[in-house]
């Protein structure tokens, strides 16, 4: 973690909680002092519980961001959610790329490019992952399918801007399988995804972050935050990653 700049803990709650479970746990955090001084915390609820989760975060220090985003800002697409319409719930941020997102909802490195424009265009800045699947890692594929994705979202329009350059690097096989990437993987990649990119890019890690591995993961000066999924689904086990992860 660079000694200069907050380091980033940010809650992915995907398609978890009800509407009770997520004010009771934006409650929590937003409350809580740790998620103020030397850090940067961000919530991604679902889509249904953004103005609740909006609302009760208010104008405190904990960013609200959208899961996803559609590529157009209007037009009949049953189901989506635009860039505008994140922007009008108050958030700020948004992650685009999501491996779950790419697997499950066929999103190609094209799609994502878009998707990343739209964020620009709506004034959401975007926290764009990418992460190879455990066959491109067996086959020494990793950095040549990160350089792939990334270098389709730098074919965005207007990313990396003049804001802050966000990218999440999640390992596809560590994502909820409770395998956290080794130091050396992550700091390789983080290190080849630092050198593709112009400026001063923030990169997180994600996959399988927990309280026990939070503190050693925000130590390395190569990774400046962590994009987390099924932890932060309890305030305790949320909170404990963000103290783990505050600079001393
Ligand atoms: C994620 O989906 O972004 C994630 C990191 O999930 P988990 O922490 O559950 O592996």
């Amino acid at each position: 973690m660079s000694q200069t700049t907050k380091p980033w803990v940010i809650g992915n709650w995907k398609m978890n909680l009800d509407r009770r479970a997520a004010e009771i746990l934006a409650r929590e955090i937003a409350d809580d002092p740790s998620c103020r001084a030397k850090i940067k915390v961000g919530l991604a609820p679902p889509f249904p519980y953004l103005d609740r989760v909006a609302e009760i975060l208010g104008h405190g220090p904990v960013a609200l961001l959208g899961q996803d985003l559609h590529p157009e800002a209007r037009g009949a697409y049953t189901g989506s959610v635009s860039g505008p319409m994140l922007r009008d719930m108050g958030v700020t941020h948004v992650l685009v790329g999501h491996s779950e997102r790419r697997r499950l909802h066929g999103e190609d490195d094209n799609m994502i490019r878009r998707k990343i424009s739209a964020a620009v265009e709506a004034g959401l800045t975007p926290v764009v992952c990418v992460g190879e699947d455990l066959a491109q890692r067996e086959s020494q594929q990793a950095m040549t399918t990160i350089t792939t994705q990334l270098e389709a979202a730098l074919a965005a329009d207007g990313w990396p801007g003049q804001g802050e350059t966000l990218v999440a690097y999640e390992p596809v096989w560590a994502i909820g399988t409770g395998r956290v990437a080794g130091r050396e993987q992550i700091i390789e990649i983080h290190t080849g995804i630092r050198r593709l990119l112009p400026g001063h890019a923030r990169i997180l890690y994600g996959g399988s972050v927990s309280p026990d591995t939070a503190g050693p993961l925000a130590r390395e000066k190569e990774i400046d935050g962590l994009l987390v999924g099924s932890a932060s689904l309890t305030a305790t086990t949320f909170l404990a990653i963000v103290k783990a992860t505050t600079p001393a």
